[in-house]
This record gives C-alpha cells, sequence and structure tokens, in this order.
C-alpha cells in the first residue's frame, strides 16, 4: 500500500512525508521594494501591528538604547586599543547572545513551550549525530557562534568605536541632522540583507561553499542557534556589513544597530517557528519560512523578505507546490545537460 503523502500531528497541523509544515501562504516579501509599488500596502507594512516598526524593530531600539546608555565605554577610553574596553564591549555581546538566543532556544526547543505548533521541521535538534562537532547540533552550533561568531563580531565593533573615538570615521549626529539620523536607522536592516544577499552567494560559489558554508548548511533542521553557527571566515564575511559606516557618515547608534542586529537577528530568522506563541492566543509573527527553505534547498532564497533580489534573480522559492515543481525542473534540466556533457567529453 502507498505511504499518505501526508499525515496530522499531534496539534492538528498537516505535515508531509518529510514531516515539513507548511503555512499554506506564499512566503511574505515586504512590499517597500517591490514593483509596481503599491503606497497602501507599503503603509500597512509600515505601521502595521505586525509591521515593520513593531513588535521587532522597536524591540531592537530599545536593546540598542539600553546597550549604548549602559553598557558601552566611554569614548574618551576608545582611542587606544586596549584590553578593558574591548573585553567590555565582546561582554557585552556575549550577553546580549546568550539572552536573546538562548532564551528563544530554551524557551522553543528546551521548554518547549510551544510544542510542535507552526514548526517548520517535525523534528528537534540532532543529538548522537557524527555530522556535529561533539556529537550535538545545540553544541556545535553554540561553540560556533559564542567562540567565533561572538569574538569577529566584537572585534569589528571594537576597530569601529576606535575609528569613531579617534574621528577617523564619517559622523552624522543627532541633533544636527535628526532626519538622516532617523532614516539611517530605517536604512540600515535594508543595507544588512541587500549585503547579505550578496555575501550569501559568494559564499555558494563551489571553493568557498565546500571549505567554508558547509558548515552553516550542516544545519537543514535549524533551531535559534544555528543562525550564527558559521566557520569563522563566514563570520568576518557575514559581520563585514558593519564596515559601510567606514563609508556612510553616520551616528555611533547606526553602528551598534547593525552590529547586535547581525548578531542576534539570526537567532530569530533560523528559530525553525514561523511564529513564537507567548500564550494560547498570543504570538509574535516571525515568518521567516524564506529561509528556512534556503537550508532545505540550498539553491533557493539567498536573500531575506525586505529586499526582493531572489524574485529579480529568479531565485525566489515562495513555499507553493508551484514552486516546488518549478525547482524540480530547473534541478531535472541541470542534471540532464551535466550528463550530456560529460557523455560528449
Ligand atoms: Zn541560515
Ligand atoms: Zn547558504
Amino acid at each position: 500500500m502507498a505511504r499518505p503523502k501526508t499525515t496530522t500531528d499531534e496539534h492538528g497541523q498537516i505535515r508531509d512525508r518529510r514531516g515539513e509544515w507548511r503555512s499554506g501562504r506564499p512566503v511574505f516579501l515586504e512590499p517597500l521594494l517591490d514593483f509596481p509599488t503599491n503606497p497602501k500596502r507599503i503603509f500597512k507594512w509600515l505601521f502595521g501591528i505586525p509591521g515593520f516598526l513593531f513588535p521587532w524593530f522597536s524591540i531592537f531600539m530599545v536593546i540598542i538604547t539600553i546597550s549604548y546608555l549602559f553598557f558601552t565605554p566611554e569614548l574618551s577610553r576608545m582611542q587606544n586599543f586596549e584590553i578593558g574596553w574591548m573585553a567590555e564591549i565582546a561582554l557585552r555581546n556575549l550577553v546580549l547572545l546568550t539572552l536573546c538566543t538562548g532564551g528563544l532556544h530554551l524557551w522553543l526547543c528546551r521548554w518547549k513551550k510551544q510544542g510542535r505548533i507552526k514548526k517548520y521541521n517535525g523534528n528537534w535538534m540532532a543529538k548522537n549525530s557524527p555530522t556535529f562537532l561533539f556529537n550535538d547540533q545545540v553544541k556545535d552550533n553554540v561553540f560556533l557562534s559564542i567562540v567565533s561568531g561572538a569574538t569577529i563580531w566584537s572585534l569589528y565593533e571594537c576597530v569601529l568605536w576606535w575609528g569613531y573615538a579617534n574621528e577617523l570615521m564619517p559622523f552624522s549626529g543627532i541633533v544636527n541632522n535628526p532626519i538622516w539620523f532617523a532614516l539611517g536607522m530605517f536604512l540600515v536592516p535594508i543595507w544588512r540583507n541587500f549585503h547579505f544577499y550578496w555575501i550569501h552567494r559568494l559564499l555558494h560559489w563551489k571553493p568557498l561553499y565546500d571549505r567554508v558554508h558547509f558548515i552553516h548548511h550542516k544545519n537543514v533542521n535549524v533551531g535559534p542557534w544555528s543562525g550564527m553557527a558559521m566557520h569563522p571566515v563566514e563570520h568576518l564575511f557575514y559581520f563585514s556589513c558593519m564596515l559601510i559606516h567606514v563609508i556612510v557618515p553616520s551616528h555611533p547608534l547606526h553602528m551598534l544597530f547593525n552590529g547586535i542586529q547581525t548578531g542576534i537577528g539570526p537567532g530569530l530568522s533560523h528559530s525553525g517557528f514561523d511564529e513564537i506563541m507567548l500564550g494560547d492566543e498570543k504570538a509574535l509573527k516571525n515568518d521567516r519560512y524564506m529561509h528556512y527553505l534556503h537550508h532545505r534547498y540550498h539553491n533557493v532564497n539567498f536573500g531575506e523578505s525586505n529586499v526582493p533580489l531572489d524574485k529579480w534573480f529568479g531565485s525566489l522559492h515562495d513555499g507553493t507546490p508551484e514552486a516546488d515543481e518549478h525547482f524540480r525542473r530547473v534541478h531535472t534540466a541541470k542534471v540532464q545537460a551535466q550528463q550530456a556533457k560529460s557523455e560528449s567529453s
């Protein structure tokens, strides 16, 4: 007897043969840069709840304000590279990463507060698996995130603070240029995603993929700590988005936002859940199916949802059965072309 194509899980959700859950709607693409421009959609996306500003952007604003006011050394101390202030920044970033990504991991994967409700992959994190360091996916992911990820993030930040302290960086203040300050904050996530798309495409170039990016892709099923589970060289590429502030006049808060969002954002984008439930009724929308599909299929969705480069360059998998069929055909055609080439040579 043929195996059924789908099953119903313990929460009444439909899962396919691989145990995958799908939302039943195409992945969400933010409308800002989408064509044709739709002002009504853009307005709703900006000011709606959930939307661009609420909740995640606002949560990040609170985190960076607290980090700036209470957990960043005085600028005058940062004129020379000294272990004291650099260690304070490294410690702050380590605590942030542990609280945010670790908290998300505890909530979703250790305490399993919402079971598998809206969980993309049916499985939990791998244990006793030789694929991962220490034969354990979570330990592997935590080790890479903390030892390499948080360190490289902090090093970039320290170098940039040293630049601000020595007036080597192009600076734009809040009082003398409030519009650019606000616009800069808005542009940071867009710049990050634009940068990520191109860096990510480069990392899929075979020599780099085989030596570097494959480490991140060992995580087919992802959890919060998988987000920063990367080879150190990939961390160097990934956090290089912070170098934009060497060129573009910015306030240090822009740089801090850029670094912190790049450091703790992957915890959310790799949580593996479409929504984070805060109770039976309340849930925080997460909507990261787009990147989950990248881990599933590798050659689709190199970018994130706010810069539609995947759509423009034909690599967008929107999670629908039609997209499955399209990429299956593309893959088959590629394999056949390769076979034909090797037979003729
Ligand atoms: Zn990823
Ligand atoms: Zn990739």
